[in-house]
Protein backbone atom coordinates (compact mmCIF):
# COMPACT_ATOMS: atom_id res chain seq x y z
CA UNK A 1 0.00 0.00 0.00
CA UNK A 2 0.79 3.21 -0.87
CA UNK A 3 1.44 6.36 1.26
CA UNK A 4 -0.73 9.34 1.37
CA UNK A 5 1.12 11.79 -1.39
CA UNK A 6 -1.16 14.58 -2.95
CA UNK A 7 -4.19 14.11 -0.58
CA UNK A 8 -2.56 14.84 2.29
CA UNK A 9 -1.26 17.77 3.84
CA UNK A 10 2.34 17.56 5.69
CA UNK A 11 3.20 19.31 8.27
CA UNK A 12 6.43 19.66 8.77
CA UNK A 13 7.66 20.39 12.91
CA UNK A 14 9.78 23.29 12.98
CA UNK A 15 13.29 21.97 13.63
CA UNK A 16 14.60 19.33 15.67
CA UNK A 17 13.51 20.95 19.14
CA UNK A 18 9.82 20.75 18.22
CA UNK A 19 9.97 17.45 16.99
CA UNK A 20 11.64 16.58 20.68
CA UNK A 21 9.04 18.60 22.51
CA UNK A 22 6.24 17.15 20.71
CA UNK A 23 7.16 13.79 19.38
CA UNK A 24 3.36 13.00 17.56
CA UNK A 25 3.58 9.29 17.24
CA UNK A 26 6.06 8.19 20.19
CA UNK A 27 8.50 5.95 18.48
CA UNK A 28 7.61 2.25 20.08
CA UNK A 29 11.02 0.98 18.75
CA UNK A 30 14.58 2.16 18.99
CA UNK A 31 17.63 2.79 16.14
CA UNK A 32 20.38 1.55 17.26
CA UNK A 33 23.97 1.12 16.05
CA UNK A 34 25.28 4.07 13.58
CA UNK A 35 24.48 5.35 10.14
CA UNK A 36 27.64 4.00 8.75
CA UNK A 37 27.82 0.40 10.19
CA UNK A 38 24.22 -0.21 8.85
CA UNK A 39 24.74 1.08 5.75
CA UNK A 40 28.11 -0.66 5.54
CA UNK A 41 26.14 -4.03 6.25
CA UNK A 42 23.55 -3.54 4.14
CA UNK A 43 25.66 -2.73 1.19
CA UNK A 44 27.18 -6.58 2.02
CA UNK A 45 23.93 -7.52 1.44
CA UNK A 46 23.18 -5.73 -1.74
CA UNK A 47 26.84 -6.72 -3.11
CA UNK A 48 25.15 -10.69 -2.31
CA UNK A 49 22.11 -9.88 -3.89
CA UNK A 50 24.01 -9.03 -7.35
CA UNK A 51 24.81 -5.59 -6.96
CA UNK A 52 27.54 -4.41 -8.87
CA UNK A 53 30.44 -2.65 -6.62
CA UNK A 54 30.20 0.18 -9.85
CA UNK A 55 25.85 0.73 -9.23
CA UNK A 56 27.10 1.00 -4.88
CA UNK A 57 29.81 3.35 -6.10
CA UNK A 58 27.52 5.35 -8.13
CA UNK A 59 25.15 5.45 -5.38
CA UNK A 60 26.92 5.83 -2.30
CA UNK A 61 27.00 9.83 -2.63
CA UNK A 62 23.60 9.56 -2.39
CA UNK A 63 23.59 7.08 0.71
CA UNK A 64 23.57 9.31 3.11
CA UNK A 65 21.24 9.60 6.38
CA UNK A 66 18.87 12.59 5.91
CA UNK A 67 17.30 13.24 9.75
CA UNK A 68 14.28 15.86 8.01
CA UNK A 69 12.92 12.53 5.91
CA UNK A 70 12.69 10.71 9.35
CA UNK A 71 11.03 14.02 11.14
CA UNK A 72 8.35 14.09 8.18
CA UNK A 73 7.61 10.58 8.45
CA UNK A 74 7.26 10.88 12.43
CA UNK A 75 5.54 14.06 12.22
CA UNK A 76 3.12 13.48 9.44
CA UNK A 77 -0.06 15.13 9.72
CA UNK A 78 -2.76 15.05 7.96
CA UNK A 79 -5.84 16.97 7.15
CA UNK A 80 -8.35 14.93 6.31
CA UNK A 81 -10.73 16.12 3.14
CA UNK A 82 -14.33 14.93 2.29
CA UNK A 83 -14.71 13.45 -1.06
CA UNK A 84 -16.25 16.58 -2.03
CA UNK A 85 -13.75 18.58 -0.93
CA UNK A 86 -10.97 16.67 -2.57
CA UNK A 87 -12.44 15.81 -5.51
CA UNK A 88 -13.49 18.88 -6.16
CA UNK A 89 -10.01 20.57 -5.69
CA UNK A 90 -8.33 17.07 -7.63
CA UNK A 91 -10.88 16.59 -10.27
CA UNK A 92 -10.57 19.86 -11.35
CA UNK A 93 -11.46 21.23 -14.95
CA UNK A 94 -8.21 21.94 -16.17
CA UNK A 95 -7.50 18.47 -15.30
CA UNK A 96 -9.95 16.90 -16.59
CA UNK A 97 -8.93 18.80 -20.42
CA UNK A 98 -5.45 18.53 -19.97
CA UNK A 99 -6.07 14.46 -19.32
CA UNK A 100 -8.11 14.85 -22.55
CA UNK A 101 -5.50 16.69 -24.67
CA UNK A 102 -2.39 13.77 -23.42
CA UNK A 103 -5.13 11.03 -24.07
CA UNK A 104 -5.18 12.90 -27.88
CA UNK A 105 -1.72 13.39 -27.76
CA UNK A 106 -0.67 9.88 -27.00
CA UNK A 107 -3.29 8.13 -29.23
CA UNK A 108 -0.93 5.82 -30.66
CA UNK A 109 0.35 4.94 -27.54
CA UNK A 110 -2.80 4.53 -25.69
CA UNK A 111 -4.13 2.29 -28.18
CA UNK A 112 -0.96 -0.23 -27.74
CA UNK A 113 -1.23 0.09 -24.26
CA UNK A 114 -4.78 -0.54 -24.45
CA UNK A 115 -4.64 -3.93 -26.37
CA UNK A 116 -1.56 -5.18 -24.57
CA UNK A 117 -2.89 -4.41 -20.89
CA UNK A 118 -6.42 -4.13 -20.95
CA UNK A 119 -6.30 -0.56 -19.46
CA UNK A 120 -7.95 2.32 -21.30
CA UNK A 121 -6.53 5.78 -21.73
CA UNK A 122 -8.76 7.52 -18.77
CA UNK A 123 -7.70 5.32 -15.93
CA UNK A 124 -4.31 5.77 -16.65
CA UNK A 125 -4.64 9.18 -17.46
CA UNK A 126 -6.11 9.93 -14.05
CA UNK A 127 -3.65 8.68 -12.28
CA UNK A 128 -1.10 10.60 -14.11
CA UNK A 129 -2.85 13.36 -13.42
CA UNK A 130 -3.12 12.88 -9.40
CA UNK A 131 -0.02 11.69 -8.45
CA UNK A 132 2.21 14.34 -10.33
CA UNK A 133 0.36 16.47 -12.27
CA UNK A 134 1.24 14.60 -15.42
CA UNK A 135 4.87 14.92 -14.87
CA UNK A 136 4.98 18.22 -13.35
CA UNK A 137 5.58 17.41 -9.54
CA UNK A 138 7.67 14.21 -8.92
CA UNK A 139 8.51 15.50 -5.86
CA UNK A 140 12.20 16.60 -4.82
CA UNK A 141 14.18 14.53 -2.76
CA UNK A 142 16.80 12.08 -3.17
CA UNK A 143 15.36 8.84 -3.28
CA UNK A 144 18.08 6.81 -2.36
CA UNK A 145 19.03 9.31 0.51
CA UNK A 146 14.97 9.37 1.18
CA UNK A 147 14.33 5.21 1.22
CA UNK A 148 17.69 4.61 3.44
CA UNK A 149 16.64 7.14 6.27
CA UNK A 150 13.75 5.24 6.37
CA UNK A 151 15.09 2.07 6.28
CA UNK A 152 18.01 3.11 8.83
CA UNK A 153 15.20 4.14 10.98
CA UNK A 154 13.61 1.53 13.32
CA UNK A 155 9.94 2.06 12.44
CA UNK A 156 9.45 0.42 8.99
CA UNK A 157 13.10 -0.79 8.65
CA UNK A 158 12.71 -4.52 6.85
CA UNK A 159 9.92 -2.59 4.24
CA UNK A 160 12.35 0.16 3.43
CA UNK A 161 15.48 -2.24 3.29
CA UNK A 162 13.80 -4.03 0.50
CA UNK A 163 13.04 -0.92 -1.45
CA UNK A 164 16.58 0.27 -1.49
CA UNK A 165 17.52 -2.96 -2.74
CA UNK A 166 15.28 -2.60 -5.87
CA UNK A 167 16.24 1.02 -6.24
CA UNK A 168 19.89 -0.15 -6.43
CA UNK A 169 18.61 -2.92 -9.17
CA UNK A 170 16.92 -0.06 -11.54
CA UNK A 171 20.74 1.84 -11.55
CA UNK A 172 22.23 -1.69 -11.86
CA UNK A 173 20.01 -2.20 -14.91
CA UNK A 174 20.72 1.08 -15.75
CA UNK A 175 16.99 2.12 -15.99
CA UNK A 176 17.99 5.04 -13.97
CA UNK A 177 21.20 6.50 -12.88
CA UNK A 178 21.61 7.25 -8.80
CA UNK A 179 21.15 11.29 -9.90
CA UNK A 180 17.98 10.98 -11.77
CA UNK A 181 16.57 9.29 -8.40
CA UNK A 182 14.36 12.27 -7.44
CA UNK A 183 10.56 11.63 -5.67
CA UNK A 184 8.77 12.24 -2.87
CA UNK A 185 9.87 11.73 0.57
CA UNK A 186 8.55 8.68 1.00
CA UNK A 187 11.07 7.13 -1.66
CA UNK A 188 8.26 7.63 -4.93
CA UNK A 189 9.44 7.34 -8.16
CA UNK A 190 8.16 8.78 -11.65
CA UNK A 191 5.22 10.27 -13.13
CA UNK A 192 2.78 8.05 -11.64
CA UNK A 193 4.55 7.70 -8.13
CA UNK A 194 5.95 4.30 -7.87
CA UNK A 195 7.87 2.63 -5.11
CA UNK A 196 10.98 1.00 -6.33
CA UNK A 197 9.67 -2.05 -5.59
CA UNK A 198 6.52 -1.80 -7.92
CA UNK A 199 9.08 0.11 -10.38
CA UNK A 200 11.23 -2.80 -10.44
CA UNK A 201 8.25 -5.52 -11.21
CA UNK A 202 6.03 -3.66 -13.10
CA UNK A 203 8.15 -1.18 -14.93
CA UNK A 204 7.99 -1.44 -19.06
CA UNK A 205 10.02 -0.09 -21.32
CA UNK A 206 7.73 1.01 -23.77
CA UNK A 207 9.51 3.27 -26.19
CA UNK A 208 12.20 0.87 -26.98
CA UNK A 209 15.36 2.42 -25.86
CA UNK A 210 16.40 -0.55 -23.87
CA UNK A 211 15.30 1.19 -20.03
CA UNK A 212 12.58 1.65 -17.97
CA UNK A 213 12.26 5.24 -17.45
CA UNK A 214 9.52 6.57 -15.59
CA UNK A 215 11.22 9.99 -14.96
CA UNK A 216 11.46 11.35 -18.43
CA UNK A 217 9.71 8.80 -21.26
CA UNK A 218 5.96 9.25 -21.41
CA UNK A 219 5.53 5.73 -23.12
CA UNK A 220 7.24 3.69 -20.23
CA UNK A 221 4.85 6.23 -17.96
CA UNK A 222 2.07 5.21 -19.50
CA UNK A 223 2.50 1.21 -19.97
CA UNK A 224 4.05 0.82 -16.73
CA UNK A 225 1.14 1.83 -15.18
CA UNK A 226 -1.10 0.16 -17.29
CA UNK A 227 1.11 -3.06 -16.28
CA UNK A 228 0.95 -2.31 -12.44
CA UNK A 229 -2.65 -2.06 -12.94
CA UNK A 230 -3.20 -4.98 -14.91
CA UNK A 231 -1.00 -6.71 -12.48
CA UNK A 232 -3.22 -5.12 -9.57
CA UNK A 233 -5.97 -7.45 -11.20
CA UNK A 234 -7.44 -5.04 -13.69
CA UNK A 235 -10.68 -6.59 -15.75
CA UNK A 236 -10.18 -5.31 -19.58
CA UNK A 237 -13.73 -4.12 -20.91
CA UNK A 238 -15.31 -3.57 -17.88
CA UNK A 239 -16.57 -0.06 -16.28
CA UNK A 240 -15.01 0.99 -12.66
CA UNK A 241 -17.03 3.27 -11.46
CA UNK A 242 -20.61 5.04 -12.81
CA UNK A 243 -22.47 7.94 -10.40
CA UNK A 244 -26.15 6.37 -9.81
CA UNK A 245 -29.29 7.90 -8.43
CA UNK A 246 -30.50 6.24 -5.45
CA UNK A 247 -34.12 6.35 -4.03
CA UNK A 248 -34.54 6.98 -0.35
CA UNK A 249 -36.14 3.50 0.57
CA UNK A 250 -33.14 1.41 -0.61
CA UNK A 251 -31.88 -1.17 1.77
CA UNK A 252 -28.75 0.70 2.72
CA UNK A 253 -27.56 -1.84 4.62
CA UNK A 254 -26.45 -3.05 1.10
CA UNK A 255 -24.16 -0.15 0.23
CA UNK A 256 -21.45 -1.89 1.38
CA UNK A 257 -18.36 -2.70 -0.61
CA UNK A 258 -17.87 -6.08 0.56
CA UNK A 259 -21.41 -6.63 -0.66
CA UNK A 260 -21.90 -6.77 -4.82
CA UNK A 261 -24.90 -7.09 -6.49
CA UNK A 262 -26.25 -7.61 -9.97
CA UNK A 263 -26.77 -4.41 -11.58
CA UNK A 264 -29.82 -5.98 -12.27
CA UNK A 265 -30.95 -6.60 -8.81
CA UNK A 266 -29.54 -2.68 -7.38
CA UNK A 267 -31.98 -1.56 -10.49
CA UNK A 268 -35.13 -3.38 -8.41
CA UNK A 269 -34.33 -1.18 -5.68
CA UNK A 270 -34.98 1.68 -7.91
CA UNK A 271 -31.44 2.62 -8.68
CA UNK A 272 -31.01 4.52 -12.26
CA UNK A 273 -28.07 6.04 -14.01
CA UNK A 274 -27.09 9.50 -12.98
CA UNK A 275 -29.79 11.33 -15.47
CA UNK A 276 -32.50 9.01 -14.24
CA UNK A 277 -32.19 6.76 -17.07
CA UNK A 278 -32.20 2.76 -16.21
CA UNK A 279 -29.68 0.93 -15.22
CA UNK A 280 -28.51 -1.73 -17.44
CA UNK A 281 -30.58 -4.51 -15.73
CA UNK A 282 -27.42 -7.25 -16.46
CA UNK A 283 -25.79 -9.60 -14.52
CA UNK A 284 -22.57 -7.27 -13.97
CA UNK A 285 -21.94 -7.16 -10.04
CA UNK A 286 -21.19 -3.51 -8.31
CA UNK A 287 -21.25 -2.14 -5.10
CA UNK A 288 -22.95 0.65 -3.86
CA UNK A 289 -20.81 3.09 -3.01
CA UNK A 290 -21.92 6.44 -0.60
CA UNK A 291 -18.39 7.89 0.03
CA UNK A 292 -20.50 10.49 2.27
CA UNK A 293 -23.30 8.48 3.05
CA UNK A 294 -26.96 8.54 1.79
CA UNK A 295 -27.38 12.40 1.13
CA UNK A 296 -24.30 12.59 -0.53
CA UNK A 297 -22.93 11.26 -3.72
CA UNK A 298 -23.36 7.83 -4.92
CA UNK A 299 -22.29 5.59 -6.96
CA UNK A 300 -21.87 2.14 -8.35
CA UNK A 301 -18.35 0.53 -7.87
CA UNK A 302 -17.41 -2.15 -10.08
CA UNK A 303 -14.51 -5.14 -9.86
CA UNK A 304 -12.17 -2.38 -11.48
CA UNK A 305 -13.04 -0.30 -8.46
CA UNK A 306 -11.11 -2.80 -5.97
CA UNK A 307 -7.81 -2.29 -8.35
CA UNK A 308 -8.42 1.54 -6.98
CA UNK A 309 -8.11 0.65 -3.42
CA UNK A 310 -4.85 -1.57 -4.01
CA UNK A 311 -2.99 1.58 -5.40
CA UNK A 312 -4.28 3.52 -2.36
CA UNK A 313 -6.25 2.33 0.16
CA UNK A 314 -7.98 6.11 1.00
CA UNK A 315 -11.48 5.68 -0.11
CA UNK A 316 -11.32 9.65 -0.50
CA UNK A 317 -8.28 9.15 -2.73
CA UNK A 318 -9.39 6.18 -4.96
CA UNK A 319 -13.23 7.27 -5.24
CA UNK A 320 -11.96 10.81 -6.65
CA UNK A 321 -9.26 8.63 -8.78
CA UNK A 322 -11.79 6.46 -10.51
CA UNK A 323 -14.30 9.83 -10.74
CA UNK A 324 -11.86 11.69 -12.38
CA UNK A 325 -11.59 8.99 -15.18
CA UNK A 326 -15.22 8.93 -15.93
CA UNK A 327 -14.87 12.37 -16.65
CA UNK A 328 -11.74 12.21 -18.55
CA UNK A 329 -13.42 9.59 -20.13
CA UNK A 330 -16.27 12.17 -20.58
CA UNK A 331 -18.96 11.47 -17.74
CA UNK A 332 -20.99 14.75 -16.98
CA UNK A 333 -20.18 16.18 -13.41
CA UNK A 334 -21.30 14.61 -10.54
CA UNK A 335 -25.17 15.69 -9.47
CA UNK A 336 -24.84 18.32 -6.96
CA UNK A 337 -25.68 17.17 -3.34
CA UNK A 338 -25.42 18.87 -0.21
CA UNK A 339 -24.59 15.84 2.60
CA UNK A 340 -24.53 16.69 5.94
CA UNK A 341 -21.27 18.40 7.00
CA UNK A 342 -18.29 15.77 8.01
CA UNK A 343 -17.26 15.08 11.54
CA UNK A 344 -14.55 16.79 12.68
CA UNK A 345 -11.15 14.82 12.94
CA UNK A 346 -11.31 15.07 16.85
CA UNK A 347 -15.16 13.64 16.91
CA UNK A 348 -13.92 10.96 14.36
CA UNK A 349 -11.48 9.79 16.99
CA UNK A 350 -13.90 10.45 19.43
CA UNK A 351 -16.30 7.62 17.63
CA UNK A 352 -13.51 5.77 16.73
CA UNK A 353 -12.58 5.43 20.72
CA UNK A 354 -16.69 4.84 21.32
CA UNK A 355 -17.01 2.42 19.13
CA UNK A 356 -13.74 0.19 20.21
CA UNK A 357 -14.95 0.54 23.88
CA UNK A 358 -18.36 -1.12 22.69
CA UNK A 359 -16.08 -3.92 21.14
CA UNK A 360 -15.72 -2.85 17.51
CA UNK A 361 -12.69 -3.13 15.31
CA UNK A 362 -12.31 0.10 13.83
CA UNK A 363 -8.57 -0.11 13.63
CA UNK A 364 -6.37 2.58 14.81
CA UNK A 365 -8.07 5.51 16.68
CA UNK A 366 -6.69 7.96 14.05
CA UNK A 367 -9.60 10.21 13.28
CA UNK A 368 -9.42 9.01 9.91
CA UNK A 369 -12.17 7.62 8.55
CA UNK A 370 -10.69 4.39 6.93
CA UNK A 371 -13.32 1.27 5.73
CA UNK A 372 -12.74 -0.31 9.58
CA UNK A 373 -14.33 2.60 10.96
CA UNK A 374 -17.22 2.23 8.60
CA UNK A 375 -17.75 -1.17 9.11
CA UNK A 376 -18.54 -0.29 12.54
CA UNK A 377 -20.25 2.84 12.18
CA UNK A 378 -22.68 0.52 10.27
CA UNK A 379 -22.78 -1.53 12.95
CA UNK A 380 -23.91 0.89 15.31
CA UNK A 381 -26.20 2.01 12.83
CA UNK A 382 -28.15 -1.06 12.70
CA UNK A 383 -28.41 -1.44 16.45
CA UNK A 384 -29.74 1.97 17.14
CA UNK A 385 -32.32 1.61 13.42
CA UNK A 386 -30.34 4.05 12.07
CA UNK A 387 -30.66 4.29 7.75
CA UNK A 388 -26.90 2.04 8.11
CA UNK A 389 -25.26 3.87 5.01
CA UNK A 390 -21.60 3.73 6.76
CA UNK A 391 -21.17 7.25 7.29
CA UNK A 392 -20.98 8.99 10.67
CA UNK A 393 -23.32 12.00 11.54
CA UNK A 394 -23.31 13.97 14.19
CA UNK A 395 -26.50 12.52 15.17
CA UNK A 396 -24.73 9.08 15.71
CA UNK A 397 -22.43 10.47 17.76
CA UNK A 398 -24.58 12.33 20.14
CA UNK A 399 -26.69 8.84 20.42
CA UNK A 400 -23.22 7.02 21.34
CA UNK A 401 -22.07 10.47 23.68
CA UNK A 402 -25.46 9.57 25.81
CA UNK A 403 -25.12 6.25 26.75
CA1 LIG B 1 12.42 3.35 -22.34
Amino acid sequence: MRKCVLHCVIFLLAGAAAANAAPPAAAPCRTSGSFEAWLAAFEREAMAQGISQATIASAAPSLTYDQKIVYIDRGQRVFTQTFLEFAGRMAAAYRIQRGQQLIKANAGVFARIEQQYGVPAPVIVSFWGLESDFGANMGKYHSLSAIASLAYDCRRSERFRAQLLDALHLIERHDLAADDMIGSWAGELGQTQMMPSEYNQYGVDFDGDGKRDLIHSVPDVLASTANYLHGLGWKRGEPWLSEVRVPANVPWDQADLSITLPRSKWASFGVTLADGRPLPADNLGASLLLPMGRLGPAFLAYQNFQVYLQWNNSLVYSTTAAYLATRIAGAPAMTHVTPPPALAFNDVKDLQARLAHAGYDVGAIDGFLGLKTRQAVKAMQLKYGLPADSYPTAELLARMRGG
